[in-house]
């Protein structure tokens, strides 16, 4: 996953030498009430039980309320399902959050499949010299396909697990790019970086790339919204050929996360646990958006989230902008933030300070 807008399609290729749950309000300021506020107002909210959500496992996790397996046979609406392949199948369902997933994960076609991996890619855009997507230069690969519906998603074009615009690219097509720009990279202390979309929808293909990038030396990076699907030795591999993973942890409170993603956090908590008993270097990305993560509450239960995970040496903080909600409507879609801007300094500084205080290093 990216929190930052991809490219528009195509490639950005600067030449080498130049290296369901919203209540709408009257008086909130963007039209909805923030969860968050309605928390602080009415104390519907309680804490969220950080030391149960430690304890979950990725096996224990199916991640939904409104998400369940499908029988043999049963074709009904609104689930998701395993495939044997180990993809994933969704079909169009009601306005819940989850099903809201389901919906867009069969958008590019009625009833949409995670596509079984043939040695391809499916590539939203690259990005041949980024800059913000993990340090030094960076070749970025933005991958097609998410099951998240962030309020705030810069990338809205990326959702669709199959898309006409996107582009199907071999391991050795990709490499063949990357080579090209390796001195550039590697002079930078940059490298590789998978996003998205969410990379881990097509892990087989982000394994093998990481690992052709190994071979030559070259610094990998996982963006990753952290929605493992599978804890199998593909995800292992894969894991063992990253040395940098980004992880978005977007909301610790599961109700808001809700709201705000569309869908619980549960998995993208198992998958944090997890990187920690790993002892993964992870870099952990948080977006300020207001009305739903900029309160303090918010800040200290990330905090506290993460406080014991070793392998988390920094924070990213993001502040919410609108740079991308142009493409919601290019996508038939409304915008739901329309209206909130994004959050003041003094903000953003205090949700650093509050970080903080909790041991790791901070980058805004
Ligand atoms: S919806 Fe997906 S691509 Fe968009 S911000 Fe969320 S995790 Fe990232």
């Amino acid at each position: 996953m990216t929190v930052r807008e991809a490219p528009s399609g195509g490639q950005v290729s600067p030449s080498p030498a130049a290296a369901g749950e919203v209540t709408a309000t009257r008086g909130a300021p963007n039209g909805w009430q923030s969860p968050v506020r309605a928390a602080a107002g009415h104390s519907v909210i309680p804490l969220v039980p950080v030391d149960r959500i430690a304890d979950s496992s990725p096996e224990g996790c199916e991640g939904s309320v409104s998400v369940r397996r499908l029988q043999p046979g049963e074709t009904g609406s609104g689930v998701l399902r395993d495939t044997p392949a180990g993809g994933l199948e969704g079909r169009a369902a009601g306005p819940d959050a989850a099903g809201a997933a389901a919906a867009h994960a069969s958008a590019g076609g009625g009833h949409a499949r995670h596509r079984h991996y043939e040695g391809v890619g499916h590539v939203h855009s690259i990005e041949s010299c980024g800059t913000v997507d993990g340090p030094g230069l960076r070749y970025v690969l933005f991958l097609q396909g998410c099951l998240m519906r962030c309020l705030y998603c810069h990338n809205r074009d990326t959702w669709d697990l199959k898309s006409d615009r996107a582009k199907d690219m071999t391991v050795p097509d990709v490499m063949k790019q990357v080579l090209a720009y390796r001195h550039y990279l590697k002079a930078t202390g940059g490298g590789v970086t998978a996003t998205g979309g969410e990379p881990l929808l097509q892990y087989e293909f982000v394994r093998d790339w990481f690992m052709a990038c190994h071979a030559h030396d070259i610094h990998t990076c996982l963006d990753t919204n952290g929605y493992a699907l599978h804890y199998d030795e593909v995800l292992q591999a894969l894991l063992d050929n990253t040395d940098l993973v980004m992880l978005d942890l977007k909301q610790i409170d599961p109700d808001i996360h809700k709201v705000l993603v569309g869908i619980p956090n549960t998995r993208t908590l198992a998958f944090a646990e997890h990187l920690a008993r790993r002892g993964q270097r992870t870099r952990v990305r948080y977006v300020v958006v207001p009305g739903y993560t900029d309160d303090e509450r918010s800040a200290h239960l990330l905090g506290r989230f993460i406080a014991p995970m070793k392998n988390v040496d920094t924070v990213e903080v993001l502040p919410y902008h609108e740079l991308g909600a142009h493409k919601w409507a290019l996508c038939g879609d409304e915008y739901r933030l329309k209206g909130v801007h994004p959050p003041p300094k003094e903000t953003v500084a205090q949700i650093c300070r509050i970080l903080e205080g909790y041991g790791k290093a901070i980058i805004v």
